[in-house]
């Protein structure tokens, strides 16, 4: 068998191929194989897009049947049974719940898709041009959401200046030396600031690609605070860190605050099919018919397998305070472990968003090609590479968990030279 298509024929541009060069024929849960038989565990869950695992049976067997029912597959932003069935399944399990009167938007199928239509929403509703984003955010590859975005080579990749917006600092990027939001207070509320009056500020509560810090609740709240009192929107983006991933449906949850604008992808699906949403009060629903469209707004087995997810995992919160829970304890527990046995080295994150930090950019990197070399598909994150992202589907077992945490604490020792303690329980885990 030949690989030679996939250098000769696709782009440069590829990337995780280069980092993982195997070629995967079958998945399933938390673990992918190699077509030639090589089993690897899943640390990455297609960037967040596989929450619930790679296949999850009831999802694929509902899929499967929804495809050969003969019902519309395609259908744009029409009404089908299966976009009533998730509209009103997300309503009744996820909004109401958590008393959340949003709007819900299908604005087209990938992340970036929903920060555009969220930045273009606020910018209408609010008159303003302008957009707040943060250092080392990260929100797509399309130019609004580049324009928003903060590491350097994915902007510079425009090919055209980045307007309309500008970057302040995120939670503790001063290291607690400067208090949270000195400087955005004090423009905002002089008039000779030169700073434009912002439409929106976006924010990721957890910064998933860029280095995984986790904003604290109380700055969140602070921020929320601040939009309020000047009439600026916030928009949090939980494309990466929402459907579970920090440890609640929405990472906002625990903070305690309501964005005005929230942008989902990745797993709401929950089988790794492409789908977006924009959510939003309906006083800001002030779009007219048909402006904002995109021919792949209405993927009925999303639609189909987004509905089967939310029913099997919350319609309660037993998965929330069970397994997920006891996961991201059993995750944490060993990132802690291995990072106290690296000098210089500390756990960066939120639930299932996590990682460690090396102190020497160089070690995540090789880390991520150790561990692969022993079986885990795990990336790193952070504007030099410099952080170990951990991010296993929500429903990884536990064993497979302290799995690929022995996997990493062996890989990092290897590379360190450290002497990596990691114990579960009370005993150490023997190599699988
Ligand atoms: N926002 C955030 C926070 C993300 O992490 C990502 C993807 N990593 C995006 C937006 C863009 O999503 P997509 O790649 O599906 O366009």
């Amino acid at each position: 068998m030949t690989n030679d298509i996939f250098t000769t024929t696709e782009s440069e541009v590829r990337s995780y191929s280069r980092s993982w060069p195997a070629v995967f024929s079958h998945a399933s849960g938390s673990t992918q194989t190699a077509e030639d038989g090589t089993e690897y565990l899943d640390f990455f869950a297609g960037a967040g897009a596989l929450n619930y695992g790679h296949n999850h049976p009831k999802m694929q067997a509902a899929v499967v049947e929804y495809l050969t029912s003969g019902a519309p597959v395609h259908s744009l932003d029409m009404m089908t049974p299966a976009k009533r069935e998730f509209l009103e399944t997300f309503k009744e399990l996820i909004l109401d719940p958590r008393g959340l009167d949003y709007k819900v938007m299908f604005p087209g199928p990938t992340g970036t898709n929903t920060v555009e239509a969220a930045l273009k929403l606020a910018r209408k509703v609010t008159g303003r041009q302008h957009i707040l984003s943060f250092t080392n955010a990260f929100h797509g590859m399309t130019l609004g959401s580049l324009s928003v975005t903060g590491n350097s080579m994915k902007r510079k990749g425009a090919g055209i200046p980045l307007t309309n917006s500008s970057k302040i600092p995120y939670d503790d990027y001063f290291d607690g030396e400067t208090a949270d939001f000195l400087w955005l207070e004090r423009v905002l509320e002089d008039s000779g600031s030169g700073v434009d009056k912002p439409a929106a500020v976006i924010v990721e509560t957890v910064q998933g690609e860029g280095g995984l810090r986790a904003a604290r609740a109380e700055w969140l709240r602070g921020l929320s605070e601040l939009c309020r009192k000047h009439e600026i929107l916030l928009i949090v983006d939980d494309v990466q860190a929402g459907c579970g991933r920090t440890g609640t449906f929405f990472s906002f949850e625990e903070a305690g605050f309501t964005p005005d604008i929230v942008c989902l992808s990745k797993s709401i699906s929950g089988y790794g099919l492409p789908m977006a949403l924009t959510l939003f009060r309906g006083d800001l629903d002030q779009w007219a018919p048909g402006e904002h469209n995109g021919t792949f707004r209405g993927n009925n087995p999303a639609f189909v397998a987004a509905t089967t997810a939310l029913r099997e995992f919350w319609a309660d919160d037993s998965f929330e305070r069970g397994t997920l829970a006891e996961a991201i304890a059993t995750v944490h527990s060993g990132l802690e472990q291995i990072a106290a046995s690296v000098e210089g080295a500390s756990v960066r994150g939120r639930g299932l968003l996590a990682g460690i930090r090396f102190e020497d950019v160089e070690v995540a990197g090789k880390v991520a090609r150790e561990a692969f070399a022993h079986g885990l598909l795990v990336e790193t994150s952070g504007p030099d590479d410099e952080v170990l992202k951990v991010m296993p589907p929500l429903t990884t077992p536990k064993d497979q968990l302290e799995r690929g945490l022995r996997l990493i604490a062996d890989a990092v020792a290897t590379v360190t030279g450290a002497d990596v303690q990691y114990r579960t329980g009370d005993r150490e885990l023997l190599d699988a």
